[in-house]
């Protein structure tokens, strides 16, 4: 849950979702947490509903992390969650472009704390298995 820290990640990597029964749940975004959430309720971060969902342009994500990049403050990890929850609807463009500006500010060390350097490792650990993948979701 919210302020809670994951016990497979160690972040607090969730977010809020409703399931088909109406319940509202925090479910986790790592690959281990959201495996777990599968077992206990059959669905995960992906398969169940936002309920605050919004559409938004993809461009706002990665100006979001733009933005994020190189501060030390908590909205580095409300983007760095939200583009892990959106990241299976990304086309590979917009994974390619967050992916790499991600990359580049870790290796030039302009990522804030080191507490903010975590986040943004977390969201390359989380996408590295999905860049190249195929097409997203639709
Ligand atoms: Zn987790």
């Amino acid at each position: 849950m919210a302020g809670a820290y994951c016990q497979f990640c160690n972040h607090r990597c969730f977010v809020l979702r409703r399931l088909p029964n109406g319940q509202e749940l925090h479910v986790a975004t790592c690959l281990r947490g959201a495996a777990y959430d599968r077992e206990r309720t059959g669905y995960d971060f992906q398969t169940s509903t936002n309920p605050s969902d919004i559409a938004v342009d993809p461009v706002i994500l990665s100006s979001a992390v733009r933005y994020g990049l190189g501060r030390s403050s908590y909205i580095v990890h409300v983007i760095v969650t939200n583009v892990i929850a959106a990241w299976p609807n990304l086309t590979e463009g917009t994974r390619e472009v967050i992916r790499r500006d991600v990359k580049d500010a870790v290796d030039a060390g302009r990522v804030g704390s080191d507490a903010d350097r975590q986040e943004w490792v977390r969201l390359l650990a989380a996408t590295e298995l999905t860049v190249g993948a195929g097409t997203p979701r639709s």
